[in-house]
C-alpha cells in the first residue's frame, strides 16, 4: 500500500521531482500588488493594503471586524489579552494542537489546561470539555474557579485542527453556562464553515494565521476577528502601540503590542484573497481524490464532520497503529514525498509537561496513528 500511495500521490501532482506538505501559489496580482509597495515606499506601517487586506477578509467571513497582524501567533496573543486573561490564569485547550496555541497563552503569563479533542473533529471534544469543568470547577461571583487551585477558568481556546470545524453551538453553550470567553483559534481554517457560519466568527475572537503553509500566505501573517466593533476598535488601538491619532504628537494612552501587519505583507494578502475561492475548490477536489484513493484501504482518510464544511487544509489518514504509522512515513519521505506525523501532544513538552490536564486517550490515539498527506492545492 505505501508504495501505491507514492504512485497515487505522483500522478496526482504530475511530477517526479519531491512533493512538498503545503506550498503557496502566487499570480501576476501578487507581483503587481508587492512592487506597488515598493514603487510607492509604504512597504510598512502606512498604506492602503492592509485596510484593504482586513475588508477582504471580513467580506469573505462575515466577522464585524478583523485586524490584521505580523503572525498568527501575535493574532492568538492578542485574541487572549483583548480576551482578559491574566497572569496566573487558566485557559482550556487542546493538547493535539500546533505550539503556538500554548505559547500564546504562555505570554499572557497563564496556564493551558489540556482536555481531549473529539475523534469526529480533531478538535476540541465538547463532551470532554464540560466533563473536565463538571469535575474541576465551580462558578463563583460570576467566574469559572479550578476548585483545587482556586486559579480562574478564563478561556477556552478550541483549535479548528487541519480545517475541521469544532462542535461550535456545544462549546459556546458549555462557555456561556461556565462564564468563560470563547476564542477560537482559527489559524488553520480559513475557508472552513460551521453551520453555515465561517469559524472565527462565533467566540467573542479569533486568531486566524497566514504562514507560507497555510490556506493563502501574506509571507508572515495573522488576523485577529472580533465578534463586535468595540472590541474591533480597541483591538486595533492595543495591535498598533495605543497610539492616539495626531498629525505630529506622539502620545500612547495604554501598554500595548506593535504587532501591525506591514504594508509589504497585507499587499500580497488582498492578491491571495481573490485566489482563495479556487484554492477552496482545489483543496476540495484533492481531498475528494484522497477520499476515493483511501476507501476500503485500511487507511482511513480525515472527512469533515457532518456539521460543517471544511477548507482541508492538511489531508490527514489515520493508520491501523504506530508500527504502520511509521511505515509510511518512512516510505514515503525516502521517496520524496512529503508526510508528516501530527504534532507531539504539548503535555510531552517540557515546559508544558507540569500543566493540568483531563484524559487525553483520543489525543493520544490520533498521535501515533496520524498521517498527513500532500495538501498543495492541485
Ligand atoms: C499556524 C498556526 C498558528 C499560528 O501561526 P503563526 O505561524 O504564528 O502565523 C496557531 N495555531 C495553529 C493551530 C496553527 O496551525
Amino acid at each position: 500500500m505505501p508504495h501505491h500511495l507514492s504512485k497515487f500521490i505522483r500522478s496526482l501532482y504530475k511530477t517526479k521531482e519531491f512533493i512538498p506538505l503545503h506550498t503557496p501559489t502566487f499570480g501576476e496580482q501578487e507581483k503587481l500588488n508587492v512592487l506597488d509597495t515598493i514603487e510607492t515606499t509604504f512597504v510598512s506601517s502606512v498604506g492602503k493594503y492592509v485596510d484593504d487586506f482586513e475588508r477582504a477578509v471580513e467580506l469573505f467571513t462575515g466577522s464585524p471586524k478583523a485586524v490584521a497582524t505580523v503572525n498568527g501567533t501575535a493574532a492568538l496573543h492578542t485574541a487572549l489579552y483583548m480576551a482578559g486573561v491574566q497572569r496566573n490564569d487558566l485557559v482550556i485547550t487542546q493538547a493535539l494542537t500546533f505550539v503556538a496555541t500554548c505559547n500564546a497563552i504562555h505570554h499572557m503569563g497563564a496556564e493551558p489546561v489540556f482536555v481531549d479533542v473529539s475523534r469526529e473533529t480533531l478538535g476540541l471534544c465538547p463532551l470532554a470539555l464540560e466533563s473536565y469543568l463538571e469535575e474541576n470547577a465551580r462558578v463563583e461571583g460570576g467566574r469559572c474557579v479550578h476548585k483545587q487551585s482556586g486559579k480562574a477558568i478564563k478561556s477556552v481556546v478550541p483549535v479548528h485542527t487541519f480545517g475541521h470545524p469544532v462542535h461550535l453551538d456545544e462549546i459556546q453553550r458549555i462557555c456561556k453556562k461556565w462564564h468563560i470567553t470563547l476564542v477560537e483559534d482559527a489559524a488553520e481554517s480559513l475557508g472552513s464553515y460551521y453551520k453555515g457560519k465561517h469559524t472565527g466568527t462565533v467566540g467573542e475572537f479569533a486568531a486566524l494565521s497566514f504562514n507560507g503553509n497555510k490556506v493563502i500566505t501574506t509571507g508572515g501573517g495573522g488576523m485577529i476577528l472580533c465578534s463586535n466593533e468595540s472590541h474591533g476598535k480597541r483591538t486595533k488601538h492595543i495591535t498598533t502601540t495605543a497610539k492616539v491619532s495626531h498629525p505630529y504628537e506622539f502620545y500612547h494612552d495604554e501598554p500595548s503590542f506593535n504587532y501591525r501587519m506591514p504594508n509589504l505583507n497585507a499587499a500580497l494578502g488582498c492578491a491571495q484573497m481573490q485566489r482563495l475561492p479556487l484554492f477552496l475548490e482545489q483543496k476540495r477536489e484533492l481531498a475528494n481524490q484522497y477520499r476515493e484513493f483511501f476507501r476500503g484501504s485500511g487507511y482511513e482518510f480525515i472527512d469533515e464532520p457532518e456539521h460543517g464544511r471544511s477548507n482541508f487544509w492538511l489531508n490527514a489518514i489515520l493508520c491501523s497503529d504506530k508500527s504502520a504509522r511509521n511505515a509510511l512515513l518512512e516510505e514515503q519521505n525516502s521517496s520524496g514525498i512529503m508526510c508528516r506525523p501530527v504534532w507531539q501532544l504539548m503535555h510531552r513538552l517540557p515546559m508544558f509537561e507540569q500543566c493540568l490536564r483531563g484524559d487525553l486517550e483520543v489525543s493520544e490515539d490520533i498521535e501515533a496513528r496520524l498521517v498527513n498527506v500532500p495538501s498543495s492545492p492541485i
